[in-house]
Parts: C-alpha cells; sequence; structure tokens
C-alpha cells in the first residue's frame, strides 16, 4: 500500500518530474520517450545491467510496435538485425497447414529477442539521452500517490541507505511480480484473473528452426510450438500440467515429445540442440482496471498479463508504453492533459481485445488434448475452417497480427 512520505537518510529529497519503477521494454520506452522532449527522469530497476540485457523473453514484435518504436527513433538496430515473418503453419491430424497472413493482412511480424530490444532501449536512454537509471535497487517504496507530491524510496545497494526520490509522476513498468500494483489500495482497483488450467514448459535450444515460421502443434497429448528468435536459438513450448517439475523432462524426453507433436507428412522433424532454458510457465492472465491511482500509471505485465499464447504481452507494454509516455510528454511540456485523462480506456480496449484472442487462440491448441471427444471434435472443426473459409483466415490474421484499425 502506498505510504506516509518516509524517513529519509538524504537531507533533501531529489526531485524528478517523472520516476519509472522497472527497466523492462515498456519502462524503457516510457523513459526514452521523455528523454527525448527534455523531461527529465529516474528509472529505478532492481536487476542489473547486465542481467537485464541478458533475459531471455518474447521475440515476436507486431508491425504497428516496431514503427512505433522507429517514430521514436528506438529502432535502429531492430530493423538492422530483426527477421520478418509473413507467415505460420498449424500441424494437426498428421499433416501441416500454412497461413501466410502477410497475403491475408499486408502486414507481418518481426523476430528480435526481447533481450536485444531492452539492451538498444537501455543503450540509448542512458548512453545516448543522458538519461539517469538505477539498477540494483532493493525494496522500493511508493509515498502519497493520492496527493501531488508523491514520492519513491529505495535502498540504494551501494550504501545500503533509504532514498526517497520526489516527484510528479510515477510510471509503474514493474512487470507482474513488481510492487506498483500492489501499492494501490484494496478496494480501489478490480482485478479481473483468468486460469486456463494448463502449464506450457518452455525451452531455449542452442539449434536452428526447422522451418522458417512459427509452428503449432495441435496433438492429442498436448500443444507443441516452435519460435524461431535467431539462426542459432530455437523457442519451444511443450504443453504439460501446470506447476510440472521442469527437471521430470530430460533432453530425451523434450526431443521425443516435441518430435511427435510436431510431425506432420513431408515435415522436417524439429533440429535437436542442447537445451539452454528450461522453465514450467502456468498459463494464467490478469487485467488491472483501472490502470491509474492517482499519480500512478500502470503499464504492461504491471497492469495486465497475458500468457504468452498469442505472443501478445510484450506488444501491448510497448502500446501502454507509447500512450503514456507521450501523454506525460503533452502534459509536461504542453499543459495538455487530454492524453493523460484517456490513458487507462484507450490501454484497455487493445488489452481486452487481445485477451480474448489469447483465449480463442488457447482452445485451438489445447483442445484436441482435453480428453472431451466433444471439444476435440469442435477444435478440429475450428481449425479446418482457417483453411477452407478465406474470411475466418482473414480474422484470424488481424487479430494475430494486431491489424484492426480500432478496438
Ligand atoms: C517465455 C515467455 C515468452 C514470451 N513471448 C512473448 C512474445 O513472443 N511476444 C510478446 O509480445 N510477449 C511475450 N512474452 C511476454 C513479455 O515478455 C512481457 O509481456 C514483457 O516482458 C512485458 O514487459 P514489461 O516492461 O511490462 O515488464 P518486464 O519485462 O517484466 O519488465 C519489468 C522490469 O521491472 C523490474 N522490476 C521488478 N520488480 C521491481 C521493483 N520492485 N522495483 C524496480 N524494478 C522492478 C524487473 O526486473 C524488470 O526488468 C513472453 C513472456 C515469457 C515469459
Amino acid at each position: 500500500m502506498t505510504q506516509r512520505f518516509p524517513h529519509s537518510n538524504s537531507p533533501t529529497p531529489q526531485h524528478f518530474p517523472v520516476v519509472v519503477v522497472g527497466a523492462g521494454p515498456a519502462g524503457l520506452t516510457v523513459g526514452n520517450i521523455l528523454r527525448a522532449a527534455g523531461v527529465d527522469c529516474l528509472v529505478l530497476e532492481t536487476g542489473t545491467r547486465e542481467f537485464i540485457e541478458r533475459r531471455p523473453r518474447a521475440g515476436v514484435l507486431e508491425e504497428w510496435a516496431v514503427r512505433g518504436l522507429e517514430r521514436r527513433g528506438l529502432a535502429g538496430r531492430l530493423l538492422d538485425r530483426a527477421e520478418r515473418h509473413t507467415a505460420c503453419e498449424f500441424r494437426f491430424a498428421g499433416e501441416r497447414y500454412r497461413l501466410s497472413y502477410q497475403e491475408l493482412t499486408g502486414s507481418h511480424h518481426w523476430v528480435y529477442p526481447q533481450h536485444l530490444l531492452v539492451t538498444d532501449l537501455v543503450r540509448e536512454y542512458a548512453d545516448v539521452r543522458g538519461g539517469r537509471i538505477r539498477f540494483g535497487v532493493r525494496d522500493v517504496r511508493l509515498h502519497d500517490l493520492d496527493g501531488d507530491r508523491p514520492s519513491v524510496s529505495y535502498v540504494c545497494p551501494r550504501s545500503g541507505r533509504r532514498e526517497v526520490v520526489a516527484c510528479d509522476f510515477v510510471a509503474g513498468c514493474d512487470g507482474a511480480r513488481g510492487v506498483t500494483r500492489s501499492s494501490v489500495a484494496p478496494g480501489r482497483a478490480r482485478v479481473a484473473r483468468h486460469d486456463y488450467g494448463i502449464g506450457w514448459l518452455a525451452l531455449l535450444a542452442e539449434a536452428p528452426a526447422s522451418a522458417d515460421c512459427v509452428l503449432f502443434g495441435c496433438h492429442p497429448d498436448g500443444f507443441a510450438g516452435q519460435m524461431p528468435r535467431s539462426p542459432e536459438v530455437t523457442r519451444y513450448y511443450l504443453q504439460c500440467p501446470p506447476g510440472d517439475d521442469p527437471d521430470s523432462w530430460s533432453h530425451e524426453r523434450v526431443w521425443t515429445e516435441l518430435r511427435r507433436r510436431l510431425a506432420a507428412a513431408g515435415a522436417a522433424p524439429p533440429v535437436e540442440g542442447r537445451l539452454i532454458e528450461k522453465r514450467v510457465l502456468d498459463m494464467h492472465d490478469y487485467v488491472t482496471e483501472p490502470m491509474v491511482f492517482g499519480r500512478l500509471f500502470l503499464a504492461g505485465d504491471a497492469a495486465h498479463l497475458i500468457a504468452p499464447i498469442a505472443a501478445k504481452g510484450m506488444n501491448l507494454a510497448l502500446h501502454d508504453a507509447f500512450l503514456l509516455g507521450d501523454s506525460l510528454v503533452a502534459l509536461l511540456t504542453r499543459d495538455d492533459d487530454s492524453g493523460l485523462a484517456g490513458y487507462s480506456r484507450e490501454c484497455l480496449r487493445r488489452v481486452w481485445d487481445y485477451q480474448e484472442f489469447s483465449q480463442w487462440l488457447s482452445e485451438l491448441y489445447h483442445g484436441a488434448a482435453t480428453g472431451d471427444p466433444f471439444r476435440s471434435g469442435t477444435t478440429l472443426a475450428r481449425l479446418h475452417r482457417l483453411f477452407t473459409s478465406p474470411t475466418a483466415a482473414a480474422a484470424f490474421a488481424e487479430q494475430y497480427l494486431g491489424t484492426a484499425a480500432r478496438h
């Protein structure tokens, strides 16, 4: 919960117009937008710079998100290095079905590992735009969010002392396990939750992908996915029980299941390689409404979590960050508060749209493995429809690419 202005070890607290909590894609994008407009801000991050620049996670970026980064001078390296994806492939009932979404929407995905984007954003913020950032901070707390003089305090990793930073606004960009969302008094936020009751074993393999696009294997024994990340590294997912022990998945078991669940007539099997990441994700979602509490503005996973079913989380984090960064600049440089006033509503429209699509897609991935013959039948019908009805394929492509004109 938000606390009264704390006792500080520093005689006069520093002041920044904006304190950004969390240096993930959302926080660093907000920080970069502020710095480009000459607005001073401080980013607080619990991890070290080396840690956040190496943490592998997402990789699929929607075209509008990359254009948004490009417009703000943040996509230089990404556009040089990212791979363009124009199609995906479903595998079910022993066959392969390719869906060329670029032909349907004129749009494509960019594949660029999240830690490379974070590396680019930190470099631009701290080394090029002169933004201030403190790594390795501990015990971050928010204070007086309902007044016009909020502050943020943290324990400095070097001195061990609690430092206090006064500010006008706090951007809560500290992800799903951060502190900003929990600083909101109980009863003020409505948190809507959804649990799929499914786990995914998330894997990174040191091996090239066996196809030039994302593969979705919809198999009666469980979903399997293959997502190229770079020429040397590929992400895989295997459906498993929630809370499953990753150590129960030996190298042999992983590759046997991947080969089985992704098998299709005429398709090359996955290329086996050393597994460099192996962890179980319990698939669940939440949405916090509203996303604004006094002077605190939540963005990205701090406000809403979306299971990686449709690869939407980082895209939503960037969407929030563009709106929040631009709206803070409008207020702080032009006294225009219209963006901040509509921030929560505008973000949540896209958030709910993407949540609904993820839920729909989840049934496509997992329905065949429920053991329920009725759901297996309807899942198969839904899959076939994507490849027999151009209208159904176009609707899928629009949602998968996030190209709807309005949400
Ligand atoms: C395996 C996996 C695959 C995924 N694949 C995709 C994909 O392909 N496409 C996609 O769009 N999304 C994907 N996602 C989701 C995506 O990674 C997240 O949605 C994205 O990281 C959200 O960005 P963020 O900036 O909101 O939060 P984060 O990236 O979580 O950043 C929050 C930052 O805050 C820091 N922090 C935490 N607590 C504090 C604190 N108390 N004080 C200060 N700092 C703190 C954290 O260290 C972190 O650096 C995937 C996620 C996973 C786990």
